[in-house]
């Protein structure tokens, strides 16, 4: 069994920690290790800083949805 550990759950690592599960059956786990506990779109961010876009529409909680894939979280 493999144990593939993404670092970081911004754009690159959400999205090859997805990719990893896909790809990898169950038998292979799949962790990620992230700094803070919600992932963050960076590209919005100026929209937030002008008052285009609330930080919560930019913004998700990471446990819950990386545990609806499967995806062991550790922040
Ligand atoms: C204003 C703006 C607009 C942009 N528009 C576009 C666009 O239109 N199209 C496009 O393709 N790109 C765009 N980009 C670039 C895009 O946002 C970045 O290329 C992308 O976010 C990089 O993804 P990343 O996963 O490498 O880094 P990040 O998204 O920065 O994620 C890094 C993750 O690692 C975590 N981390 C950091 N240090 C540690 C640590 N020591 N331990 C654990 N975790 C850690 C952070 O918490 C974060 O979750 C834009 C960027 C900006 C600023």
């Amino acid at each position: 069994m493999a144990h593939v550990v993404v670092l970081g759950a911004g754009l690159s690592g959400t999205i090859m920690a997805y990719k990893l599960r896909d790809a990898l059956g169950a038998e292979h786990q799949v962790s990620v290790i992230n700094k803070g506990p919600e992932y963050s779109f960076i590209p919005s961010n100026p929209c937030v800083a002008v008052g285009w876009r609330d930080r919560e529409a930019v913004t998700a909680d990471l446990a819950p949805i990386f545990a609806k894939r499967r995806i062991d979280f550790h922040q």
